[in-house]
């Protein structure tokens, strides 16, 4: 019965990953996936992390009992109150509802499936590039997907003047996708100064912004600076909906702990969103798991935790500046033709360094360098030592 089915693609991210391992050659490097490695290469678990782990598992009181539908209660709360902050009026008046999901993605499909069955428009618009799997969850939740501009291929930076005039074009009640920070995957930010426009004509025009936090902190070290965005939003807009991932900000990458919060105009109708927040994830997946909420919950409301991890945190955001400063440098030296000012002005993980598929498909095949067709690189995949060799084969793949 299966027989006429077609083989599907594999995944453009992940299949690069199957392609380094299979290269025997020494240098290869892999800048593909987006996880944080050391300076030695390595996967990275936080201290933190280890710490509020162990106390967890050594807790007599522990078990491993099915957690609610919505999850973790207090993992909940402390996601929104690190999310929007304490003093934040819509947190302060019990206006969001927030449900525990599986990482970034699973909130993102559960806020998705929420919207389709309850919001006037189907109709989501997502930044033009934008992360990969945002199109595919938000098709299969059965939304209709639209672009609007947003990066400027020839100054390697953010297409303002077109994303205005693409928000201004929206019907109303459409959905907004926006990055929190560390668009990915160009890095490319809007200041301060351009939220403050967005949000007027997204407010103006009565459109839904639904944020994507994947990088708090990881962006600029601060957690509240990477929120500043989405707390302007939320002070101002009678809804929105946020999604949550501690995947990079706390390197739990396959614990898949998240979250999804809506923000409701009154408590009343809070309570009602979450009863149908949990009406999606029932069918679903049933519950979320226990284990990394409960690190997440652990580290969130102790104040002593909270600290070190602020410290880590600051670390893999500084180890990451400084490899834009180094990779920048090492063309510097090299006098490779074009302008590389955007590798230092792009922020968080990912760096879209502007060289072509060709380009990309060159450094691939001669020095066996990995990254996405688009030309996207994870900076935290470098080290100093790997620096010069990258700057080499993209010197080498602009001149050639
Ligand atoms: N959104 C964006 C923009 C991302 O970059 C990622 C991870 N690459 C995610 C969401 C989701 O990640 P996860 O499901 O692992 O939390």
């Amino acid at each position: 019965v299966w027989a006429h089915i077609p083989e599907a693609p594999a995944d453009p991210i992940l299949g690069l990953n199957e392609a380094f391992k299979a290269d025997p050659h020494p240098s290869k490097l892999n800048l593909g996936v987006g996880a944080y490695r050391t300076e030695d290469g390595k996967p990275l678990v936080l201290n933190v992390v280890r710490k509020a782990e162990m106390a967890l598992v050594t807790d007599p009181n522990s078990n491993k009992e099915y957690l609610g539908i919505a999850g973790n209660a207090v993992f909940c709360r402390l996601s929104r109150e690190l999310a929007f902050g304490t003093s934040c009026q819509a947190v302060r008046g019990n206006r969001i509802a927030t449900v525990q999901s599986l990482s970034g993605t699973g909130a993102l499909r559960v806020g998705a499936e929420f919207l389709k069955e309850h919001h006037p428009s189907k109709v989501i618009y997502l930044p033009q590039p934008t992360w990969g799997n945002h199109t595919k969850v938000f098709k299969r939740a059965g939304l209709e997907v639209r672009t609007y501009r947003y990066y400027d291929s020839t100054t390697c930076g953010l297409n303002f003047q077109g994303l205005m005039e693409d928000l201004m074009g929206a019907p109303s009640d459409s959905i907004i996708l926006l990055h929190a920070c560390a668009h990915n995957p160009t890095g490319v930010d809007p200041t301060p100064d351009q939220w403050k426009q967005m949000l007027k004509a997204i407010a103006g025009k009565q459109l839904l912004p639904f944020f994507d936090s994947a990088y708090q902190g990881f962006a600029s070290g601060s957690l509240s600076a990477d929120a500043a965005g989405l707390r302007m939003f939320a002070d101002a807009c009678p809804q929105l909906l946020l999604a949550q991932s501690y995947a990079k900000n706390m390197g739990m990458y396959g614990e898949r702990a998240g979250a999804l919060s809506v923000l409701c105009s009154s408590q009343g109708e809070a309570a009602v969103v979450a009863s149908q927040l949990k009406q999606v994830i029932r069918p679903m997946y049933s519950n979320p798991p226990r284990h990394g909420a409960g690190i997440v919950a652990a580290i969130l409301g102790s104040p002593e935790l909270f600290r070190e991890w602020e410290v880590e945190l600051s670390g893999m955001a500084d180890r990451i500046k400084l490899m834009r400063s180094k990779l920048h440098e090492a063309l510097r030296q090299r006098g490779t033709p074009g302008s590389w000012e955007h590798i230092l002005k792009q922020i968080g993980m990912f760096s879209y360094t502007g060289l072509s598929k060709r380009q990309v498909e060159h450094v691939t095949k001669k020095w066996h360098i990995y990254m996405t067709l688009d030309g996207r690189i994870s900076m935290a995949g470098l080290s100093a030592k790997t620096c010069g060799y990258l700057a080499d084969a993209m010197d080498d793949a602009v001149r050639n």
